[in-house]
């Protein structure tokens, strides 16, 4: 199974990834999740996306191919759900051409959210500075022993940066969507609700498939 996780940024694609990863024993394959990593790390992937990361810019292509290229190979093409990943429209047709290098293609799944309710999500998101683990401050708090000072805010869920990804995404990503949506490989799904609720209805567009 190859599945995609498409949506505005806090649309919840790597909540559902994960809980997709879980369920059809998938890897979860966040290129954003490996750009922070990498900037952890201190290696030159991290070092040369960070500016980009930080403005809520797009990674260049060039670091971005090679990134993904990479994890979907580690992966033999097959049993993951990207996140974050196609971004763009020249991504998307990248991507399509690497699969069918092997016969293959990926379901593309969209998580419909309304504008008003990203910028409360994203907001109010906090990150656990070792575990990795994401946060609502009002709906998803972190359990009471988690220490307040190991959360942080992402540098890009600052409300400047949050403006400028929403630009982005309508620019450069909402068009990925109309190409999967004319391949027919999209399935639209109501992201808003709690997350297991969800989780059930992309089940449910798995199962139609
Ligand atoms: P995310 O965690 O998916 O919201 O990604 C965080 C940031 O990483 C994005 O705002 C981009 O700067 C960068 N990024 C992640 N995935 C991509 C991608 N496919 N293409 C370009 N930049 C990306």
């Amino acid at each position: 199974m190859r599945l995609a996780l498409f949506g505005p940024p806090g649309s919840g694609k790597g909540t559902q990834a994960a809980i997709l990863e879980e369920t059809y024993a998938l890897e979860h394959l966040s290129t954003g999740t490996m750009f922070r990593e990498a900037l952890r790390e201190g290696t030159a992937i991290g070092y040369n996306a960070k500016s980009y990361i930080d403005n809520g810019e797009l990674v260049p292509d060039e670091i971005v191919w090679g990134m993904a290229r990479d994890a979907i190979v580690a992966e033999a093409y097959d049993n993951f759900v990207l996140d974050g990943f196609p971004r763009t429209l020249t991504q998307a047709i990248w991507l399509d051409n690497l699969l069918a290098e092997f016969g293959g293609s990926i379901t593309m799944i969209s998580l419909e959210v309304p504008g008003d309710l990203i910028i409360e999500r994203l907001s109010q998101r906090r990150v656990h500075r070792v575990t990795g683990a994401t946060y609502h401050l009002r709906f998803k708090p972190p359990p009471a022993d988690v220490d307040p000072e190991e959360l942080i805010q992402r540098s890009d869920d600052r409300p400047e940066a949050i403006a400028q990804r929403l630009v982005v995404y309508q620019e450069l990503t909402a068009p990925v969507k109309l190409h999967y949506r004319e391949r027919g490989a999209l399935l639209e799904v109501d992201g808003v609700g709690d997350p297991l609720t969800v989780a059930k209805r992309i089940g449910a567009e798995i199962d139609k498939q």
